[in-house]
């Protein structure tokens, strides 16, 4: 079994001594974990070949599981207006509805009491919370957030802490910010969206609580990862979304205390979030219809529970295993190869899940994205990762390459990337690529996308801000 060597300043992971090449009976393997569709896309070259593609960017948005699609399938038939149809197909689309929001709750360990509130993702669950705090104190979150994590705080009162060289000075710094005034929330996510390292839940509530401050946790990248649970973490609120977590259908959740749900903004005014309407005012309902105006995305809800109940049922720690083995053979992979750096926020081991920062000497980070796409068929995801804070105190400002495994990844899919890059870096890329709107593309680009998808996969059509 390999080990990665502590790193010796905080930015970086330390070279192993073991190369890449190394046989690989000597290396832990991983199959996949569960069943997600499009396992076995092709992806076209650029040198006219066709590969199996490999989708290392699961941390944007990972792939549907087998039986989430299944689910959806079987529930599209009964597909009908919820809540408020009489016919047979609105009560059981109904019913799926609440049954979908119960095992959401569940499987992230809600209290007797919670609310759970259905989103469109994470973002809009922590917007959502943004209109609901009490007027009383501020917002205090770390600056390595994601931006879906920071920017709803931004326009309220806040107190935005550094982060620091080790977990331990962090922790330190945030008990010393909690302790100056009142906080009303300390807003945390469960790891990092950019290096994938965990932060100790269960610790920063403990600190917060001490000093009365409500926790949420942005758990975008925790949920698909590991089991979260608030009563046992009592953790106040958690958000998360369903396309990171095998669900593509466009929900997402904010599961928490009643209180603030109860008297908050009502997050989206319209239809099935009133008790009663005249033309000048509302009496809004409780939460969650009070912020769930609108006709809700059944769908998506029974997708998202889908993918809650094929996550509950893997055995304890299966996730875990099953992304150490990945993480660690592509960490040391990458940092055998010369002029290849991953990168991470604190110099003390915080355990992390499978998502991996890196960057190449000498190669922009864009560039290294295409050829992966255009030579290899292999996905990442290169920019900024909406974090800009913390890629700026990681000196990471042009950018870096991010790839990240979920539960349908498989040891051959890390291999192929490191061998990927270590071409890379013995000889440069093999086609030609041009840099437009500040995106590198191959230069020709001869693969056709399917008919169906149209002809915008370029620059043009490319989305400014990447997670
Ligand atoms: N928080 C973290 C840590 C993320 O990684 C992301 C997305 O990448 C978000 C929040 C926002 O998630 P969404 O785009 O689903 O709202």
């Amino acid at each position: 079994m390999s080990t990665i060597a502590r790193p010796t300043t905080p930015r970086t992971v330390a070279r192993p001594a073991t190369r890449p090449g190394a046989p690989a009976s000597d290396w832990p393997g991983a199959g996949p974990l569960l069943p997600v569709v499009g396992a076995d896309l092709a992806a076209p070259l650029v040198d006219g070949r066709t590969v199996r593609h490999v989708n290392l960017d699961q941390a944007a948005s990972a792939q549907c599981l087998e039986s989430v699609a299944a689910r959806v399938t079987a529930a599209l038939p009964y597909y009908a207006s919820v809540h408020r149809g009489a016919g047979w197909a609105s009560q059981v689309s109904t019913s799926a509805l609440e049954q979908s929001r119960r095992t959401i709750g569940g499987f992230v360990g809600a209290r007797p009491g919670d609310v759970v509130v259905l989103t469109r993702n994470t973002t809009d669950a922590l917007n959502l919370l943004a209109g609901c705090l009490p007027t009383w104190g501020d917002v205090v979150f770390l600056d390595l957030e994601h931006h879906a994590n920071l920017l709803p705080w931004q326009a309220r009162p806040h107190r935005a802490v550094a982060t620091q060289p080790t977990l331990e000075g962090t922790l330190a710094e945030l008990e010393r910010v909690l302790a100056e005034r009142p906080a009303a929330l300390l807003a945390v996510t469960g790891a990092s969206n950019v290096t994938g390292e965990e932060l100790p839940v269960d610790r920063l509530v403990r600190l917060a609580h001490r000093h009365g401050a409500r926790v949420v946790v942005d758990a975008a990248q925790l949920a698909p990862h590991r089991r979260i649970s608030l009563t046992e973490s009592g953790a106040d609120y958690v958000a998360f979304s369903g396309h990171k977590l095998y669900a593509p259908y466009g929900a997402g959740a904010l599961v928490g205390r009643r209180d603030w749900l109860d008297r908050g903004t009502p997050h989206l005014a319209g239809g099935g979030a009133v008790v009663q309407v005249d033309v000048e005012q509302t009496q809004w309902a409780c939460a969650p219809a009070r912020h769930e105006g609108g006709t809700p995305n059944v769908l998506g809800a029974v997708a998202l529970a889908a993918a809650c109940e094929a996550l509950g049922a893997l055995p304890e720690a299966a996730l875990e295993v099953h992304e150490a083995a990945l993480r660690e053979r592509l960490v040391h992979g990458l940092t055998a190869l010369d002029g290849v750096e991953v990168h991470r926020v604190f110099a003390d081991d915080a355990p992390s899940i499978g998502v991996v920062t890196f960057t190449v000497d000498g190669v922009d980070a864009g560039l290294v994205a295409a050829y992966l796409s255009a030579e290899h068929g292999i996905g990442v995801r290169d920019g900024r990762f909406c974090a800009h804070p913390l890629l700026a105190h990681l000196g990471l400002d042009a950018g870096a390459v991010r790839a990240s495994v979920g539960v349908g990844s498989r040891t051959e899919d890390v291999d192929r990337l490191v061998a990927a890059v270590a071409e890379l870096v013995a000889h440069g890329p093999s086609w030609t690529y041009a840099r437009t709107e500040g995106r590198w593309a191959p230069s020709p680009d001869p693969r056709p996308l399917p008919a169906w998808a149209g002809d915008s996969a370029g620059p043009a059509g490319a989305s400014p801000c990447e997670s």
